[in-house]
């Protein structure tokens, strides 16, 4: 099925001006009378006046019925090849020699919505957003999987949702079994990624230009703490920076041995620095308690608000947490203080930064991050912009 031959969606007015203002979701409940279609199948998307506004693919069971790919022309196996070696090209310029963890396609923000590929070393993890490309992925794959040998990847996986079955969570797609685990090098740094059992596709590599500036700040601060420190990526960041003494705090174990092995591949020893398994708060706490203090501080937690109605909580939880951190910065500490939810705006976000909140009136904010170019958005997508990286000092 084609746009060309394909059924013709009417838009509510308010979804047509989304569209039209180039948001690449349609909800169920913008349509005016909503098919019932197999998931994959390809829709052209019309105002209530009949203006044709873009051609996608139907979802039968998200609440988002229609991803929209563009605004018009045939929505088949090669154009989608076509945007999907689009995004691929799109990363020359963003990628350093160096680096070979980094995003290859983000979805909406590259124009082929719910595909997201990854690049971790020689193996390509591909996650799929809603159902809509579940019947597309598997003749996709073997010609991904061709493009991308050029660049050195010789397995193309699948990430599954979830709640599949089985503990493994990636499935070969084309070319080699990807193993569970793989070193990466990101701006010359080695992270070991958990491909088969780790969060997201692997890594947070979201963070890659913020773990980056991490490294540079390590230098000239002794103590440094990484709270919901995952892998470790920024305590590793820290103390290559210089940082005589990381502290990473989480509730994973697993993910310490992980970051300690990352810590071994980059010629650090782990029993120089602490990993702490422990929740955040309890940890400051105790911190507070004993008076310790860091000079550097990267706080990067789960997301506080997976929707608009939890934001009022999230936004509570940030300032409690804030507060904390404050408590155990030292004079002259650097604190990074990371947001990932798209219902947090920056400046919701750095409401949970101020004076009140951090209880302490000698901090500025010298810098604010969001995402790395291989984590493009679009304009009409704020959803997209969920990354938030405040530098107080
Ligand atoms: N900064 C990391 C990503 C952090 S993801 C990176 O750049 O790679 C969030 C982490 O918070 C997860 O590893 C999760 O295990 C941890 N976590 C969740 N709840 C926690 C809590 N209450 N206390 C400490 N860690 C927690």
């Amino acid at each position: 099925m084609t746009a060309r031959d394909s059924k013709t969606l009417r838009l509510t007015r308010s979804a047509a001006a989304s569209v039209r203002r180039g948001h690449p979701w349609v909800f169920r409940e913008g349509l005016a009378r909503p098919p019932k279609l197999d998931s994959g199948t390809a829709v052209s998307l019309a105002s209530e006046e009949g203006e044709p506004l873009g051609v996608g693919l139907w979802d039968e069971s998200s609440p988002i019925a229609v991803r929209v790919f563009g605004k018009s022309g045939r929505l088949d196996e090669r154009a989608l090849l076509e945007r999907i070696n689009r995004a691929f090209a799109r990363r020359e310029a963003f990628v350093g020699p160096d680096t070979d963890a980094y995003r290859l396609c983000n979805g909406e923000g590259d124009h082929v919505p719910g595909l997201v590929i990854d690049r971790y070393a020689h193996v390509a993890i591909v996650r799929l957003d809603g159902d809509h490309l579940d019947p597309w992925i598997e003749k996709l794959a073997p010609k991904i999987a061709r493009v991308l040998a050029g660049r050195g990847v010789r397995s193309v996986a699948l990430r599954r949702a979830r709640d599949e079955a089985g503990d493994r969570r990636i499935r070969p797609l084309a070319g080699d079994e990807p193993e569970d685990r793989v070193i990466v090098r990101e701006n010359g740094m080695a992270m070991e990624v958990d491909l088969a059992h780790g969060q997201k596709t692997g890594a947070f590599l979201d963070q890659r230009d913020n773990r980056a500036r991490v490294r540079a700040f390590g230098a000239r601060r002794a103590r440094a703490l990484n709270l919901y420190s995952y892998a470790g990526g920024f305590s590793v960041a820290a103390a290559l920076g210089g940082a005589a003494h990381v502290t990473s705090v989480d509730v994973a174990a697993a993910a310490h041995a992980t970051a300690q092995r990352s810590f071994r591949a980059n010629g650090l020893d782990p029993a120089n620095h602490a990993f702490v398994t422990a929740d955040a708060f309890a940890f400051l706490e105790a911190a507070a308690r004993r008076g310790d203090k860091f000079d550097l501080i990267v706080s990067d937690p789960p997301s506080f608000a997976p929707n608009e109605r939890t934001k009022p909580r999230a936004l509570t939880a940030y300032r409690k947490l804030h507060g904390a951190l404050a408590k155990v910065l030292a004079p002259g500490g650097l604190l990074c203080a990371a947001s990932c939810s798209s219902h947090v705006s920056a400046e919701d976000f750095l409401d949970t930064l101020d004076d009140a909140a951090l209880g302490r009136d000698d901090l500025s904010l010298v810098a604010m991050h969001g995402q790395p170019p291989d984590h493009p958005t679009l304009p009409a997508w704020f959803e997209g912009r969920y990354l938030k990286f405040a530098v107080l000092a």
